[in-house]
């Protein structure tokens, strides 16, 4: 039992009180420079044992502190490529988020080739009471991949990829299963790439540079999720690290209750994940998208044309076959960048007529300012690097460094995101009764309202309703909010500035404007919730200021996830922000409250 608890217990006995002189002071890690802190020795010793991979962290911005324009300028674009953020361990994927965290540099960082160099770091942290912090891929908007004054370990060399024609997990007595085995440190371009090359699927997320564990960790959905279901659900088994230091197997038969906690109970909060074995799914002979977008001419127009996007969206795209997204925006345009799985070209062409037909036949109201179209290909070429660069050039971007691999490639939607300094970041489930006749107007008089703030995402991969049966049970043996799985989209609204860092003159934060994107991020969302009062949200795409965290990403699974936290990591090793345990630390992670 920790202090707080302790104090609880003692509050609700009438006859027992603790005098303030007894209480014992709260348990703090070291910071560098204070007593306590590892000699340098020490830290010989540990870079020994892990073969030489420890390094003193230094920020590629150091080249900048007195340098000419020109020369922050050039650092400055590469925080644009998301891989030259992955090569370096003193950035991640986010610079930072108004008014929460700025990305930091650890003190130490071990880039962990196994499990027996993630275990000798945990020890290390935790003997002499170090704040330890995990980055897979960095692409946490939270910031809870990188910490100040920290040690850090980074899965990036555990890499491997092996396919398995039947896999059983450790201990039990299922049936063998097609499935892949992932090093954590591995990226979902690579998964996906090697999986589909291999003629099978694999359940990732959308974006090719996320890692593989942090998004299992947090449930995670790619575009096709909507018949695949969640990237945790394929879980077969994981090989983790644990807080005591000891290399467990966690699947159905072993280590249960840890098993379930990594399937959405969020990153950095249970131990090191080295490996995961996940469940791989037939290839389905095609995946494509369909892309375009819709002005209406007034604000009665754009009314008319989200109540009729939401019909057809219910009769007709609410299935497996159907994913990704659609933006509603406040100069009335409706755009459209949804993929589907399992149908050939023409047929999704042929689905889209009954609404092309319905905008066509008041095109006094609407102006098809993008083509809608549909383009397919075979599905083992959707990952496939070269294939894009030659057929699709316009909707990948190359990792531009001198030398950078061929396939080291990333999709152009996710280029804003890359290295941006966030102003907000809102996301809410929707439950699939908004969709019903009683009511969709509701729904469309809300996606209005909302649109007058700010553009907004229906993310309809990210909300399980309308999926197969099995992967909606299979989501509810996760972590995860069980409200994921009655959705029918992840409503998200954000808004963020170029990479940036207080300090470097052309590249600080814009504050003022971070105030004001706030603001209206906020009220955009604060219509939509007006029809989804519960408001859950995902824990890896909501605000870093969210309200009741606990229930909000977690319902009615946190008070079991405390219990996996408090049997696997009692003493509090990792700390993430809003993460499970998190409410017993001070923000920072350094002070047991
Ligand atoms: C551009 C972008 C696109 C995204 N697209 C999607 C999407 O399509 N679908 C979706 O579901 N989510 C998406 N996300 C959210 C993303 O899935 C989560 O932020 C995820 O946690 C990122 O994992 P990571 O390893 O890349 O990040 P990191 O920042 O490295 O890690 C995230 C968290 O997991 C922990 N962690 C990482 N690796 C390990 C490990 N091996 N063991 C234990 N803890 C670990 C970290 O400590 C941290 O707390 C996106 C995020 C970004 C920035």
């Amino acid at each position: 039992m920790n202090r707080r608890q302790l104090l609880t217990t003692a509050a609700c006995l009438p006859f027992l009180s603790v005098p303030a002189h007894s209480q014992t002071p709260a348990f703090k890690r070291v910071r560098p420079g204070e007593p306590g802190w590892p000699s340098e020795a020490k830290w010989q010793e540990l870079n020994k044992a892990v073969g030489g991979q420890l390094t003193a962290v230094r920020s590629p911005l150091e080249a900048c502190k007195g340098a000419d324009v020109a020369t922050c300028d050039a650092i400055f674009k590469q925080f644009k490529n998301p891989y030259f953020i992955r090569d370096n361990v003193a950035l991640t994927q986010t610079t930072g988020w108004a008014e929460a965290w700025t990305s930091s540099p650890s003190a130490y960082a071990i880039d962990a080739r196994n499990a027996a160099d993630v275990a000798a770091a945990v020890n290390f942290a935790r003997e002499n009471k170090l704040r330890l912090v995990v980055r897979g891929g960095g692409h946490s908007y939270q910031g809870t991949s990188n910490a100040p004054d920290a040690l850090l370990i980074r899965t990036r060399p555990m890499d491997s990829i092996e396919m398995h024609d039947a896999f059983v997990a450790k201990g039990c007595s299922d049936a063998p299963q097609p499935a892949v085995s992932l090093g954590s440190g591995n990226i979902w371009l690579k998964a996906y790439a090697a999986v589909t090359k291999a003629g099978r699927y694999v359940q990732g997320g959308g974006c090719c540079t996320v890692g593989v564990a942090g998004l299992i960790q947090s449930g995670g959905f790619g575009s096709f999720s909507k018949n695949f279901g969640m990237a945790a659900a394929s879980l077969l088994e994981a090989e983790v690290v644990t807080a005591d230091g000891e290399i467990r197997i966690a699947n159905n038969c072993t280590n249960r209750d840890l098993f379930w906690a990594l399937k959405g109970g969020g990153g950095g909060s249970f131990g090191v994940v080295t490996r995961v074995t996940l469940k791989t799914h037939t290839l389905p002979n095609f995946l494509g998208g369909v892309f375009g977008a819709i002005k209406a001419n007034s604000d009665g127009a754009f009314k008319r044309l989200i109540a009729e996007f939401m019909r057809f969206y219910r009769s007709t795209l609410f299935n497996p076959t159907w994913g990704e997204q659609v933006r509603f925006q406040p100069d009335n345009l409706l755009e459209l960048k949804m993929v589907f799985q399992g149908i050939d070209q023409a047929t999704a062409q042929a689905t889209w007529k009954p609404f092309l037909d319905w905008v066509a036949a008041a095109q006094v109201d609407y102006a098809v300012v993008a083509p809608v179209q549909a383009l397919a290909a075979p599905a083992h070429f959707f990952w496939d690097a070269a294939f894009l660069k030659q057929n699709l050039p316009s909707v990948i971007r190359q990792d531009d460094r001198p030398g950078a691999p061929d396939d080291a490639v990333f999709w152009a939607g996710n280029l804003g995101e890359a290295g941006w300094y966030i102003h907000n970041y809102e996301s809410v489930w929707l439950s699939q009764n908004l969709l019903s006749d009683e009511k969709r107007d509701g729904l469309a008089e809300a996606i209005f309202a909302a649109s007058r703030h700010r553009a907004f995402d229906f993310h309809f991969n990210k909300g399980l309703a309308g999926a197969p049966a099995e992967a909606i049970v299979a989501g509810l043996d996760c972590a995860i909010h069980p409200a994921a799985c009655d959705a029918f989209a992840l409503a998200i609204t954000a808004a963020g500035g170029a990479p940036a860092f207080a300090g470097f003159a052309g590249h600080e934060p814009d504050a003022a404007r971070a105030r004001r994107d706030a603001t209206a991020v906020s009220a955009c969302l604060a219509e939509l919730v007006k029809v989804a009062p519960e408001a859950p949200a995902y824990v890896s795409e909501s605000s870093y200021f969210q309200k009741n965290w606990q229930a909000a990403y977690w319902g009615s699974n946190y008070g079991r996830l405390r219990v996996v936290k408090q049997k696997y990591d009692p003493d509090g090793l990792f700390f993430v922000h809003n993460g499970v345990g998190s409410d017993d630390w001070s923000h920072d992670g350094f002070t047991r409250l």
